[in-house]
């Protein structure tokens, strides 16, 4: 697992998250470890002004990256831009700042989101990386998901982490960067690792890579269920987490995750977020996975491919996660 930093950020976590730290350092550029020298980066290096619906992106290749294309970059960069916007129906932040970090390989690398002095990111991306290297990434609208949310204190990170898995997806969906399909088969298979081991208590403080990913992620699907349940379809989780975003203005303020559960379940009309939480926070709850995918009319064949049944309980609202 990669390390935890004092400022309190935001992890991040790419393809090889934990053997990669001392890589860019290779091709003999600073590797920028340390957030400050990213953000002393950020503001001293020329940088591309891109402009998105509702904000502005400062991108800055670390020290020219004169290895690196810099349109593709550039369009993979817009492309993410344009997936976070269609679930936060804006650029979440105003002003974000991405600092491309060239390193040797074919694959985006490890990537970090702060917001202590800013929103921003610091990516590390391979001057080999194709065309379809840069299509397949999750790891730059993970990161972008993370600035649409307050910072929470550390024991809340599972519901930071979870929410960016959760939503990463289906951005991509909503923007058809990739089929609602994809979103389902993700989750199958992603979140049996978030599930809760014999000796687990609740997941406030927990550290485990599992339970932090794909156990948050798991919590926000059942978030989003309970919203859809409660207000018989008239509101979302997305609604919910536009409104958190807008209250906050992202993750350059510092909220209480009771907070943010507060100002979600405001735009829901409900205490539905709120209790949830709580729940999950102090006491173990596992989930019958299958189940749950089930009503949602998702199912797992011999051969290891997905068949919907629009016929389950949940399928319209499966349906509606991923419709814009
Ligand atoms: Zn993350």
């Amino acid at each position: 697992m990669p390390g935890l930093d004092r400022r309190g950020m935001i992890l991040g976590l790419g393809a090889a998250a934990v053997a990669l730290t001392t890589v860019a350092g290779a091709i003999g550029i600073p590797s920028y470890d340390d957030p400050d020298d990213m953000y002393a980066a950020l503001r001293a290096q020329p940088a591309l002004s891109l402009a998105e619906r509702g904000g502005t992106i400062r991108l800055v290749f670390a020290d020219g990256a004169p290895l690196l294309d810099r349109e593709r970059v550039t369009a993979w960069v817009r492309r993410a831009a344009t997936a976070v916007t269609a679930y936060f129906d804006r650029f979440p932040v105003r002003d974000y700042g991405l600092l491309v970090i060239a390193q040797r390989g074919d694959r985006v690398g490890h990537a970090t989101t702060f917001g202590y002095a800013g929103s921003a990111t610091r990516i590390h991306v391979g001057t080999d990386a194709t065309e379809q290297a840069f299509a397949e990434d999750w790891v730059l609208i993970h990161e972008m998901a993370h600035t649409a949310l307050p910072d929470l204190p550390r024991r809340a990170l599972w519901l930071q982490e979870g929410n960016a898995t959760y939503v990463e997806p289906i951005a991509r969906a909503l923007a058809r960067q990739i089929p609602a399909s994809e979103v389902w088969r993700q989750a199958v298979l992603g979140m049996p690792k978030g599930e809760p081991g014999p000796a687990d208590a609740g997941m406030d403080g927990t550290h485990a890579w599992g339970r932090l990913y794909w156990g948050g992620a798991t919590f926000w699907l059942l978030a989003e269920i309970a919203v859809d349940q409660a207000s018989k379809g008239t509101r979302s989780l997305r609604d919910a987490l536009r409104r958190i975003n807008r209250e906050s203005g992202g993750n350059i303020v510092d909220w209480t995750a009771e907070q943010m559960m507060a100002v979600g379940d405001a735009a829901i009309g409900q205490n539905i977020l709120s209790g949830l939480y709580a729940r999950f926070a102090e006491t173990r709850i596992a989930t019958d996975l299958p189940e749950l995918f089930d009503r949602l009319g998702i199912r797992l064949d011999a051969s290891g491919g997905l068949r919907f049944d629009d016929m389950a309980p949940l399928a319209d609202l499966r349906r509606r996660i991923t419709a814009a």
